[in-house]
């Protein structure tokens, strides 16, 4: 017999058995995703022989569009794929742009960039949107779920990290002939959304119900079928667009003017079919969107001046052994949320039990000033300073701990939210919005990290000063947010009604 929605949603435990197979592909999606972003920057400039302020444009560029591109690919499933359909044409152009790089990665590099950026538009808001659906209005599991499923993406991340030592031919390098290290590392990438792919496609049948697309829930499955394949065909004629887009940053600049107004404009037309209730929670929804463009910005130093500042600023003893600080930078994250995502969200169910878990204002308003105590202490680490201006590699991590808590109050809390407070036609919708705010917050981010970046002819200890003095204008920034959320939670609580 299959399974019902029903039986789903009535898990007994911690978990429902189908957050698995979402959790494993959107692991190995993260995998193929990180391993490429982590590629992007090096071989830019190595390979294609772009300037290093070039090669940082373009890979800004990419980011705010991947993440753009997520309001699209849920718009389009709310409409006409629904999520499973759209999940899978997303990891179909996932694997069709890494195996395009992995056959000739100069030669095709904006091109398969481009599938991947839309790919991952198509398939990241929607299969965060369907963890969702495993649960009943009202579970106070759901956060916890939520959590777990973070910590898969980012084992994928911090798996995916490696992929750019087999480029660079430092990992594998005695069985991988020299010439072809990039070639096999953007193989790597294909393999690992291949197989996410496959887990999904061997284990959508026991998602019941879920995803569907709002064709076949009405019955025109079949005779609506020409609006399904024009959305195939359409992803293939934007692409040339895509790749100019992203090939010329201002053209980016443009894009990231329009799509934000752009998307709050549909917003608002939708409501308009809303009823006064459904309207009132998406207004929340908003504002937990609006304050993750702050997050964001602040939080992605990580890829940007944290790792310069690493590189520059940082010795490299970690407790009694020593460490590359970079490795630190890239990696210490993704670990910390590895371990810690599960640990809190269980806690987060016992606490339940006992009526005391905070609401998700106040986890909100606890991870911005927790990331204020972070980069407080990114701030500190100049009083360590040696003569040479290189500052403690441990109070380094231990922000990054830090940072990480911050991380898991808001990001996965958030994920979660989208789909508490979204009606069922606007779930894709809703979540491609979230991600549309982290496309903003990469971009100021960018913006931020190149207001605190001293000049190459600075000093070290003139860089220590510079990077540091910045990292505590933004911890102010953080505790300002988080003070401000804290401040209007009443307000929200209204708006959200029942939702916690
Ligand atoms: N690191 C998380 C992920 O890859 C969150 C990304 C984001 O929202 N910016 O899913």
């Amino acid at each position: 017999m299959a399974i019902t929605i029903e039986e789903i949603q009535g898990f007994k435990g911690k978990y429902p058995k189908q957050l698995w197979y979402l959790f494993f592909s959107e692991m190995w999606e993260r995998f193929c995703f990180y391993g490429m972003r982590g590629m992007l920057t090096y071989f830019m400039v190595y390979h294609l022989m772009m300037d290093s302020k070039q090669a940082n444009l373009q890979y800004g560029a990419t980011q705010a569009f991947v993440y753009a591109f997520t309001f699209i690919g849920g718009l389009f499933a709310d409409k006409i794929l629904g999520f499973r359909k759209s999940l899978f044409w997303g990891g179909l152009l996932m694997i069709l742009g890494s195996v395009l790089l992995a056959i000739n990665p100069k030669e095709f590099f904006f091109l398969g960039i481009s599938f991947n950026i839309i790919g991952t538009g198509f398939f990241k808001p929607n299969i965060s949107s369907m963890v969702g659906m495993l649960y009943k209005e009202g579970d106070v599991r759901r956060d916890a779920g939520f959590l777990l499923f973070y910590s898969g993406i980012n084992l994928g991340a911090f798996l995916g990290g490696y992929v750019v030592a087999v480029g660079k031919g430092t990992l594998f390098g005695s069985f991988v002939p020299q010439e072809y290290t990039w070639n096999f590392a953007f193989g790597l990438a294909a393999v690992a959304m291949t197989i996410s792919l496959l887990t999904f496609l061997f284990t959508r049948k026991k998602l019941a119900t879920i995803g569907l697309s709002p064709l076949e829930i009405n019955d025109q499955g079949n005779s609506k079928k020409w609006i399904e394949y024009s959305v195939y065909i359409g992803t293939f004629a934007i692409i040339p667009l895509i790749m100019i887009m992203v090939s010329n940053t201002d053209y980016t600049n443009y894009f990231m003017y329009a799509i934000g107004p752009f998307s709050l404009l549909y917003l608002f037309y939708e409501m308009t079919k809303n009823t006064v209730a459904e309207n009132k929670k998406l207004i929340a929804a908003l504002f937990f969107i609006l304050f993750s463009v702050v997050f964001w910005a602040i939080f992605e130093q990580a890829g940007g001046s944290l790792s310069l500042f690493a590189a520059e600023n940082l010795s490299d003893k970690l407790l009694w052994f020593s460490a590359d600080p970079n490795a630190v930078n890239n990696s210490v994250n993704s670990f910390f949320v590895i371990v810690f995502a599960p640990i809190i969200g269980i806690l987060f169910i016992a606490l339940s039990k006992r009526k005391l878990e905070p609401n998700s204002m106040v986890k909100f308003g606890l991870g911005f000033l927790l990331l204020g105590i972070a980069f407080y202490l990114f701030y500190t680490i100049r009083l360590t300073a040696s003569q040479e201006g290189l500052g403690s590699l441990n109070i380094f991590a231990v922000a990054y701990l830090v940072v990480t808590f911050a991380e898991l109050f808001l990001s996965p809390i958030g994920l979660s939210l989208m789909t508490k407070l979204s009606p069922y036609r606007l779930q894709g919708l809703m979540m491609g919005m979230w991600f549309l705010a982290s496309a903003y917050g990469q971009y100021v981010a960018g913006l931020f990290g190149a207001s605190i970046t001293p000049e190459d002819t600075d000093s070290k200890m003139q860089k220590m000063i510079t990077y540091t003095e910045g990292y505590k204008d933004f911890a102010l920034y953080a505790i300002i947010s988080g003070i401000i959320l804290i401040a209007i939670a009443p307000l929200i609580k209204k708006l959200m009604q029942e939702v916690k």
